[in-house]
C-alpha cells in the first residue's frame, strides 16, 4: 500500500500562514474584507477557542503533577528559585537589549508632528477604554498584584484565561499539599491529574491537524482587522512607524539568534540549538498566528516534553510559570516604545528613568495576560512611570498587532530555553532519540 506522505507540523503552519497572507492581501486589494470576516475568520476563532479551551485545565494538571511528582519540598524549592532567577535574568537582558537598540537607531525622531497628530487623532477613542483599563491597577496599592494573584473561587478563577496567575497559585498549593500528605492518600488525586494531562496533550494532538487551516484563517482575519476601513491606511501608517518596528524586530531577533542559543550553549551544552529550534518550532509558529502565549501552551508542554526531552516535572512546572510571567519579547517591546514615544514628544529620557523602565517593564510584563495585546496596555504603566502621557500609545497602537506576533514567539522560545535549561540542571533532559539523559556536568 502507498505510504500517506504527512508534512512536518512546522510546514504545514508555515503553508496556513503563507496561505493566510495571500488571502488577507487579496481580499483588501478586491475589496473582499466583509467576506474574510463572515466566512473564514470565525475558523481562526474557534481554532483559539479550542486552543484556550484546553489551556486552563492543562496548566491545573501540568503542574499539579509536575509539583507532586518532585515529592520533596527543598527540591521544588531549587527548582522554583532556579527557575524565578532565570526567568527574572532573560527578562532584564532582553529589557536592556531593547534599550541599547532604540537608543542607536532612535526611531521617535523620525515621526514628524503632523503623523504624530494623524495617529493621536486616529486612535483616540480605542485610548480611553485602555486607559481605563489600567488605571484601577494604578491607583491601587503596591501590593495589588499579590492580592490579585490569590483566587477566592477557583472555579471563577478558571473561567478566565487572564486570571491564569491565580489558577497556577492554586495548582502550587495543591501540588504542596499533595507532597505534604501521606502517599497512599496523595496516590488516587495524583493519578487523576496524571490522566488528565495525557488526555489533555492527546487533545493538542487533536486539535492540531486543524492547525493549517486555523493558522490561515487567524492571519487572513488579522490583516482584514488591521485593513480597516481604509485599506491605504495600513501601508501609510506601517511605513511611518516603520523604523519604530524594525527597532523591535531588530531586538527580539537578537534574543531569538544570539541570545538563546548562547545560554543554551553556556548552560545545556550538549544541547545542539538547532535541535532546539527545530523541535520548539511548531511552538514558535502557533505563538505567532494566536498572538497569546496561553493558547500556545498546550503545544509549549508537548513540544518541550515529546521533542526536547524536557521531564514532565521540570515541563509541567516552568512552562505554565513562564507563560504568564515571562514575557521577554514584551518587555523588550515595551522598553523601546516607551523610548521611541518619549523621542516623538522630544523628550530625552535620563539614565535615571530608563533604569525605572527596566523596572517597570519587568513588572508590567510579568502582569501583563498571556493573551493578544495585552503587552500594549501594560505599556501604559510604562509610560506612567517615567512620565509620560499614556496618550502616547496611540502612536505605537498601528504595527502593534504584527508586533504581537513577534513578541509572543519570543516570549514562547524563552519559556522553552529555561526550561531546557532548568531540566539540564536537574539532570532531566533526555535524549529523545536514545532516552539517555543530557545532564549537563557544567551545571
Ligand atoms: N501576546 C503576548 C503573549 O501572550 C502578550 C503581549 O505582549 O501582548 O505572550
Amino acid at each position: 500500500m502507498k505510504k500517506k506522505l504527512r508534512l512536518p507540523l512546522y510546514v504545514q503552519i508555515l503553508a496556513g500562514i503563507f496561505l493566510g497572507v495571500l488571502l488577507g492581501i487579496l481580499s483588501i486589494e478586491m475589496g473582499f474584507e466583509t467576506g474574510i470576516k463572515n466566512w473564514i475568520k470565525p475558523f481562526g476563532t474557534i481554532f483559539m477557542k479550542l486552543l484556550k479551551l484546553i489551556a486552563m485545565p492543562l496548566v491545573l494538571a501540568s503542574l499539579v503533577v509536575g509539583v507532586s511528582s518532585i515529592r520533596n519540598i527543598q527540591k521544588l524549592s531549587r527548582i522554583g528559585g532556579r527557575t524565578f532567577i532565570i526567568y527574572i535574568f532573560t527578562t532584564i537582558t532582553a529589557i536592556s537589549v531593547g534599550l541599547l537598540i532604540v537608543n542607536i537607531i532612535q526611531p521617535g525622531q523620525s515621526l514628524s508632528v503632523e503623523t504624530r497628530d494623524t495617529l493621536r487623532a486616529k486612535y483616540a477613542p480605542d485610548l480611553d477604554a485602555k486607559i481605563n483599563q489600567t488605571q484601577q491597577f494604578q491607583e491601587s496599592g503596591p501590593l495589588k498584584f499579590l492580592e490579585d494573584m490569590v483566587p477566592d473561587n477557583i472555579v471563577a478563577a478558571a473561567s478566565d484565561t487572564r486570571m491564569m496567575l491565580q489558577v497556577i497559585f492554586f495548582a502550587l498549593l495543591l501540588g504542596v499539599s499533595l507532597i505534604l500528605i501521606p502517599e497512599n492518600k496523595s496516590k488516587p488525586l495524583i493519578a487523576f491529574f496524571n490522566s488528565l494531562n495525557e488526555a489533555i496533550l492527546k487533545m493538542v494532538d487533536i486539535i492540531m491537524l486543524f492547525a493549517p487551516i486555523g493558522v490561515m484563517a487567524l492571519i487572513a482575519g488579522v490583516l482584514v482587522d488591521i485593513a480597516g476601513d481604509d485599506p491605504s491606511s495600513v501601508w501609510q501608517l506601517l511605513y511611518s512607524l516603520l523604523l519604530y518596528s524594525i527597532t523591535v524586530v531588530l531586538g527580539l531577533l537578537a534574543m531569538l539568534i544570539f541570545f538563546y542559543p548562547t545560554l543554551l550553549w553556556i548552560f545545556a551544552k550538549r544541547f545542539s540549538p538547532i535541535r532546539f529550534f527545530k523541535a520548539i518550532s511548531p511552538a514558535q509558529l502557533m505563538a505567532f498566528s494566536t498572538s497569546s502565549s496561553a493558547a500556545t501552551l498546550p503545544v509549549t508542554i508537548e513540544r518541550a516534553e515529546q521533542h526536547l526531552g524536557v521531564s514532565k516535572e521540570v515541563s509541567g512546572f516552568v512552562l505554565p510559570l513562564g507563560a504568564t510571567m515571562n514575557m521577554d519579547g514584551t518587555s523588550l517591546y515595551q522598553a523601546v516604545a516607551a523610548v521611541f514615544i518619549a523621542q516623538a514628544y522630544g523628550i530625552d529620557l535620563s539614565f535615571t528613568q530608563q533604569i525605572t523602565i527596566i523596572l517597570t517593564a519587568t513588572l508590567a510584563s510579568i502582569g501583563s495576560a498571556a493573551v493578544p495585546g495585552a503587552g500594549l496596555v501594560m505599556l501604559i504603566i510604562v509610560l506612567n512611570s517615567v512620565g509620560l502621557d499614556p496618550a502616547g500609545i496611540a502612536l505605537v497602537m498601528a504595527p502593534d498587532r504584527l508586533l504581537d506576533m513577534l513578541r509572543t514567539t519570543v516570549n514562547v522560545t524563552s519559556d522553552c530555553t529555561v526550561a531546557t535549561i532548568v531540566a539540564s540542571g536537574e539532570g532531566q533532559l533526555k535524549d529523545i532519540s536514545t532516552n539517555q539523559s543530557l545532564k549537563n556536568e557544567e551545571v
